[in-house]
């Protein structure tokens, strides 16, 4: 079934305001198994409105329309869909109702155009809002003899999500009649580039392109890392999972440990997992970073069972009195393994981890801006290793984080249970 999107708005043609809305509609068909073909944009004109929903309705099945559903004299968007559908707007008792409810709830006057939201044409179904006051229409329209069918949604960003998801998805799904089921897996790796990966999955890439399903791609997403998502469409879910189970397992034996985790986790539940699993705290000492490794750990909540602190040892003298590190170069392999022996003595941690390095925007002590040196102190050995990492000051410092964490885990991994 193909579903092609329309994103009404002058100022979305302005570049005023980033059509995000799209953006978002074709990656939920796309997971949800629809074909997606083409995605248009268009100004708060009637005529031109009307215009773009006739041109995609001739090749779609199916029309997602975001925005233009306002109360004032610029949305448009139902007009022109009364127009296409041949039919007349009329006052809708139960909506106008529940527009007066959410004013009135408020406390606030509710200014008669607001009654334009409650204006539906005849032969189309209400989706019923929950959010603002624009509720969504689901319209049946007939092009050259072919039912297809037109969806209106608000164009705030949160309320057409919820719609979409409510509503518009599972409509779709009922009307293609595909009870298939479609899920997602997302392998979460760190530590190679997009066309370096995809060089590395060549073989399997080709494989997929063949099969169709499951179907693989790449989302950069900078330093939270490159993502690869699988999405596979079976009869049950059962089937689908083991089509993932499958193929994410060909994925890994190839890619190894660059995959940290799946779906939702992030480098930093992984690593606190990880070493919770190991029975192991963490100290941290941080100049680079100035305690952003500590605020992205706790971030996750359950930190503290791991977690025994940070030191931001940002000046250099700190680094000496507190961490007994060796007067010297504090942009160093041997300050990063001192500052992490250092931390671990002062915190009473298992493992001790050091961030030092040059976040700009000029060099120090002779090293570039994008140096970063780690350190590790771990079971009886200290682990140090030094690295360019890209970026401007806040780019760096973000690199930072996730490469040292990621340092952190690898060492675990490879180290004995
Ligand atoms: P409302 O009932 O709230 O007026 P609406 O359906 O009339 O909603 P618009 O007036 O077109 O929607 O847009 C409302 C706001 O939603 C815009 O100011 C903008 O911030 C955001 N928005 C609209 N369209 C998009 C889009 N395609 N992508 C991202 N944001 C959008
Ligand atoms: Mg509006």
């Amino acid at each position: 079934m193909r579903v092609d999107v329309v994103a009404v708005g002058t100022e979305l043609l302005l570049g005023q305001i980033v059509d995000t809305n799209s953006a978002w509609i074709g990656e939920h068909l796309a997971a949800h198994g629809f074909d997606s073909l083409s995605q248009v944009k268009v100004g708060d004109n009637l005529k031109r409105v009307e215009t773009a929903f006739r041109r995609t309705l001739a090749d779609a099945d199916a029309v997602i329309v975001c925005g233009g559903l306002g109360p004032t004299h610029d949305d448009l968007t139902r007009d022109a869909i009364a127009a296409v559908m041949g039919a007349e707007l009329r006052l809708d008792a139960s909506v106008a109702q529940r527009i007066r409810e959410m004013f009135r709830s408020r406390g606030r006057h509710m200014p008669e155009n607001n009654l334009r939201q409650a204006m539906v044409p005849v032969g189309a179904t209400v989706i019923p809002q929950t959010r603002g006051t624009a509720p969504g229409l689901i319209c049946p329209v007939s092009v050259d003899g072919a039912n297809k069918v037109l969806y209106a949604v608000p164009g705030v960003p949160h309320e057409m999500k919820e719609m979409l998801e409510r509503a518009v998805l599972p409509d779709l799904h009922a009307r293609s009649g595909d009870s298939a089921v479609i899920l997602n897996r997302i392998m979460r790796t760190w530590g190679e580039s997009e066309s370096g990966l995809n060089e590395r999955l060549d073989g399997i890439i080709g494989e997929l392109e063949v099969l169709g399903n499951p179907t693989l791609a790449f989302l950069a997403s900078g330093w939270d890392g490159l993502k690869v998502r699988l999405t596979a469409k079976a009869p049950t879910a059962q089937a689908a999972t083991a089509l993932l189970d499958e193929w994410a397992g060909r994925v890994e034996a190839i890619v190894g440990q660059q995959v940290f985790g799946y779906d939702d986790d992030t480098m930093e539940s992984v690593v606190l997992q990880l070493l919770r699993e190991r029975g192991l705290t963490l100290g941290l000492a941080e100049s680079v970073t100035g305690g952003l490794v500590s605020a992205r750990l706790t971030g996750i909540a359950g930190a503290s069972d791991v977690l025994r602190g940070s030191i931001v040892s940002y000046a250099s003298d700190v680094k000496f009195d507190l961490l007994e590190v060796t007067e010297g170069p504090v942009v160093s392999e041997a300050a990063a393994a001192e500052m992490a022996i250092g931390v671990r003595h002062v915190l009473g941690s298992d493992v001790g981890l050091a961030l030092t390095g040059v976040a700009g925007p000029t060099e120090q002590d002779g090293m570039p801006v994008g140096t970063l040196c780690i350190g590790l102190a771990f079971g009886d050995a200290v682990r140090t290793t030094t690295l360019r990492v890209p970026g401007q000051r806040e780019q760096m410092r973000q690199f930072s984080v996730i490469t040292a964490l990621d340092f952190l885990r690898r060492t675990i991994l490879t180290s004995e249970s």
